[in-house]
């Protein structure tokens, strides 16, 4: 007789590391976040695709060229000692992160995370060409015909096309981009900056077109220790049974209580933010010695 607490062996084996789900047709939606998210959106892919063009004292303004070991940050040249700010400019980013997560939750992801950009930037193209949520169900049950073979070859299309631009930028953050354009149009591109722009091309296809929300279940870090900064203050987005069936309005009292709680949330979000940055600093110590070491 098998014990109760015994494992399954015959449904373990058919368990895979990873689940195999069914495809998501996600509706469109319209409102006051989803207009926000777009503003971001537009304004950080115009940040990604625009800033590397930009000239500042006769070279590109933002531009990490490594060979050469000089960051140009808009008229800031950084060398290989002054790293160390480098570093505080990242924890100080880091902790950032961990503050407003304790505070606001999902903000990074819902609005700023790159794979989140991407990925609306690829369903706006999707939508655009094969339709809402229902048209696009009915087309994937359709036979292929000329309409079906048009759309879906049109969308992979700009897919890659728009992966293969993303490539070419991102190396163009490193490598100066209007050489990177020269290099292109004479056919003189080397074998890395070949290698980079199609990997990050692929990548960029791969996961915004086709992965999606699989690289936050299985592929992120930050997806994993979230839950950790959450306490019950924190905005998450999950249903609120103390707001009541049928749905209670914010009377003027409870309104006026809005900026107090907001304070507590701020004021209780304190000790995590200093755990947090004692544990960056404790992991950034090791680096130090390396750092004192190229600075002198
Ligand atoms: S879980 Fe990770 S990949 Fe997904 S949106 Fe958040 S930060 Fe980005």
């Amino acid at each position: 007789m098998k014990a109760v607490n015994e494992p399954d062996r015959e449904s373990q084996q058919n368990v895979g590391l990873i689940q195999a789900e069914a495809k998501i047709y996600a509706r469109h939606v319209s409102g006051k976040f989803q207009n926000l998210r777009n503003i971001a959106l537009w304004i950080l892919l115009g940040l990604f695709y625009l800033l590397p063009w930009l000239q500042m004292d006769g070279h590109q303004a933002l531009l990490f060229d490594l060979p050469a070991r000089r960051f140009y940050i808009f008229g800031i040249t950084l060398f290989p000692q002054d790293f160390v700010y480098l570093a505080l400019l990242l924890i100080i980013a880091g902790l950032s992160l961990f503050f407003f997560t304790a505070l606001a939750g999902r903000l990074w992801c819902g609005f700023a995370c790159p794979q989140t950009v991407w990925t609306l930037m690829f369903m706006k193209v999707e939508r655009l060409i094969e339709g809402d949520r229902n048209k696009r169900q009915k087309l994937d049950k359709s036979p292929w015909n000329t309409n079906k073979i048009i759309r879906k070859s049109s969308k992979q299309f700009v897919w890659i096309l728009i992966g293969l631009i993303t490539g070419f930028t991102f190396v163009g953050f490193f490598t100066p981009i209007r050489d990177l354009w020269g290099m292109i149009l004479s056919f003189s591109l080397g074998p890395w900056e070949t290698f980079w722009m199609i990997f990050y091309g692929f990548a960029t296809y791969g996961n915004a077109g086709f992965m999606r929300e699989q690289v936050c279940k299985y592929m992120c870090p930050y997806a994993r220790f979230q839950g950790a900064m959450f306490d019950k203050d924190t905005l998450i987005i999950s249903y609120d049974d103390k707001r009541g069936e049928p749905g209670v309005k914010m009377t003027r009292l409870k309104k006026a209580w809005v900026p107090v709680l907001i304070a507590h949330s701020v004021f209780r979000s304190v000790p995590r933010v200093l755990i947090s940055a004692m544990v960056c600093s404790m992991n950034a110590l090791p680096v130090l010695p390396v750092l004192m070491s190229v600075t002198r």
